[in-house]
């Protein structure tokens, strides 16, 4: 017989585990059926490189989720679950090929003196943007938890229009259109302030003339010294080993090594398809008597349906969901910190090398024509600045994320055969600007695009993102029109993940949207 369920969660990623643990705290009867043999998706801590030293494979900063709903909802639980978050009071700098940094601190006093150090032109700027932070973060923070289109959506534009009037609305609108580059040059004069800043979009897949990366950058630039960065004691994992444990101690299930072949589906009251449940490779069938929530890439869908609803022009479309350039991760296991020619860098969780704009947008150009960028664009983490733990003692480890690599390579080359020579270039770059760096290397790990999509089927091509983030698909657009408010054009099958609404990271936002319109 059949095993049976209210709500099937397919995926474990932060938005399948965020709406299960809310749905199983509130009395659902609910399972979690991952195809991979642990439980996280985008989320993995593992000793990679040599014993001792613990890496997060994908994403750290943990800041999205410290910020958002499930954390707001559940963070006593997960406490008592064992996760804890650590504060940085140094989230971000950039460091620039002249040995100068511009470093942005929790405490805004101080981020003013580094910034006065180096563009003592953009402080004025500087200060009068971190004061419409202030005014706008309420607004744009309810936006980005409400769904798309809501009554609650509309309730925020509302009260924003009653605090900011008419032209203050159409100031935010067109930070949500801006491109970086279109945003920095009307604030900023100095090109390493521009770059502080543009450096953001781009992990996201905001190159500097991409319309839509200014309003990602703001929050993160900006907001970073009002919001800070976090990290998970003992790495990420400690939070999907948390969430797991909760959905565990409220009667749920979260089963590895189980991959959904099908979701089953049966004709609607409305003459259309309606979700019964699903099936496992290997044959087994567990149905939903509630719902089935999806937190698999839009775009792989279709392949998870009968063959006569895939082929419907409805679910079709899902399948033009782009994905947003490939990503790279190098994970290195070393002596000490790096030699940063800037030495405060070394007190920094993230360091950004663009090092300016124009070289952030050939880097993009590059990648979307299939060519390897000259200057790739990176983010250095260093966690152990925050969580010595992460390693023993005295030692380091560094997170490296290489932003904005092309998803097919234009000469007939292979990501596996060249990965490890491009990571060599990206150390080489790093050298630079930290010289004597290779020397204290204990170890490296290369993860290449095809690499990540190794580890999950939903990073198409090592896209990190779950889809392109540019207007065309997203906020009401996300993924595809059709496909909007977390539901599959399908009854009882309802979407969450980095491919709907509010997008990629880890706030489990989508997640907990779905678990809204389900409890
Ligand atoms: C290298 C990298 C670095 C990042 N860094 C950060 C960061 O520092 N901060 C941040 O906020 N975000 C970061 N991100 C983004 C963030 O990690 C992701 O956007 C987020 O974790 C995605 O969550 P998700 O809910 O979409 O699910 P995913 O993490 O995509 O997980 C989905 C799960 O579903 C499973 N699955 C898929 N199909 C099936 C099936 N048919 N049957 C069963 N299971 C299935 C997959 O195996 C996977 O485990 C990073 C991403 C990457 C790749």
């Amino acid at each position: 017989m059949a095993e049976s369920k209210e709500v099937v969660v397919i995926g474990s990623g932060i938005n399948g585990l965020s709406a299960a643990a809310l749905l199983a705290v509130s009395g659902k009867k609910v399972i979690v059926l991952e195809s991979n043999p642990v439980a996280g998706g985008a989320i993995r801590t593992e000793e990679i490189t040599a014993p001792g030293f613990r890496h997060d494979l994908f994403a750290m900063n943990l800041g999205l989720f410290a910020g958002g709903p499930v954390m707001a909802q559940l963070g006593d639980q997960l406490a008592a679950h064992g996760f804890s978050l650590l504060p940085s009071a140094k989230p971000f700098c950039s460091v620039y090929p002249d040995g100068s940094m511009i470093g942005v601190e929790a405490d805004a006093s101080a981020t003013v003196h580094n910034l006065a150090a180096v563009a003592p032109e953009d402080v004025h700027a500087w200060e009068e943007l971190t004061a419409k932070l202030g005014i706008w973060a309420p607004f744009l923070i309810g936006t980005l938890g409400s769904d798309l289109p809501s009554v609650a959506a509309v309730k925020t534009l509302w009260k924003a229009h009653r605090a900011l009037g008419t032209t203050g609305i159409y100031e935010l609108v067109k930070l949500a259109l801006q491109s970086t580059r279109s945003f920095t040059d009307e604030n900023f004069s100095s090109p390493k302030t521009k770059a502080l800043f543009a450096t953001w979009g781009m992990h996201l897949d905001f190159a500097p003339d991409v319309s839509g990366g200014a309003l990602f950058s703001f929050l993160e630039t900006i907001g970073g010294q009002l919001f800070g960065m976090v990290i998970g004691e003992g790495g990420a994992s400690s939070l999907v080993d948390a969430l797991v444990s909760v959905i565990e101690a409220n009667g749920g299930e979260v089963r590895c090594n189980s991959r959904v072949e099908q979701i089953t589906m049966a004709e609607s009251k409305r003459k259309g398809n309606r979700a019964t449940g699903v099936v496992l490779e290997g044959g087994a069938v567990i149905t939903a008597s509630r719902a089935v929530v999806s937190n698999v890439n839009p775009r792989l869908m279709p392949a998870l349906f009968p063959a006569s609803v895939a082929a419907e022009p409805a679910i079709k479309r899902v399948e033009k969901f782009q994905p947003g350039l490939a990503t790279m991760m190098i994970h290195v296991a070393l002596n000490d910190l790096p030699p940063w020619t800037a030495t405060e860098a070394r007190t920094y969780n993230y360091v950004h090398i663009g090092p300016y704009v124009d070289d952030m947008a050939m880097t993009y150009a590059d990648a979307a024509a299939g060519r390897l960028p000259h200057s790739p664009t990176l983010v250095i983490g260093q966690p152990t600045i925050t969580d010595p733990g992460r390693a023993p003692d005295g030692k380091h480890i560094l997170w490296i994320q290489v932003r904005m690599l092309p998803l097919d390579l234009a000469d007939d080359s292979h990501w596996d055969d060249i990965a490890e020579d491009y990571a060599d270039r990206v150390m080489a770059k790093i050298e630079e600007y930290a010289p004597g760096l290779n020397s204290l290397v204990i170890a490296r790990t290369v993860m290449s695009p095809p690499d990540l999509e190794r580890y999950n089927v939903n990073l198409i091509k090592g896209d990190s993102l779950g889809g392109s983030h540019h207007p065309s698909q997203f906020f009401f657009l996300r993924p595809v029109p059709g496909w909007g408010r977390h539901r599959a054009p399908v009854d009882d099958l309802y979407i969450c993940g980095a491919g709907t609404w509010p997008g990629g990271g880890v706030g489990g936002s989508s997640g907990a949207m779905v678990a809204k319109i389900l409890k």
